[in-house]
């Protein structure tokens, strides 16, 4: 009975929610985490966040403003001590 697991899922938060004051606050360590490690891991280490990203669409849309705006700032790795 998967498509009841889906619909408790979508009526019930995840307990593992950490919510949007605290996924905000993680949001730019998450973000690095990311860039760093990949989605993956950064899932895996903060389980709390990643629920909560799934489940809250405006924190979500926070989290790809910050990724689109730290891959534009980093430089790309030739640039990086050229002299
Ligand atoms: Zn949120």
């Amino acid at each position: 009975m998967t498509g009841w697991d889906e619909l408790d899922r979508f009526l019930r938060t995840d307990p593992r929610d950490v919510g949007c004051d605290e996924a905000l606050r993680l949001l730019h360590v998450y973000v690095d985490l990311i860039l760093d490690v990949g989605g993956d891991e950064a899932a895996r280490r903060y389980p709390g966040v990643a629920a909560h990203l799934v489940a809250c669409g405006p924190c979500e849309e926070d989290l790809q403003g910050l990724l689109f705006a730290a891959q534009m700032n980093a430089p790309p790795e030739s640039e990086e001590d050229v002299r």
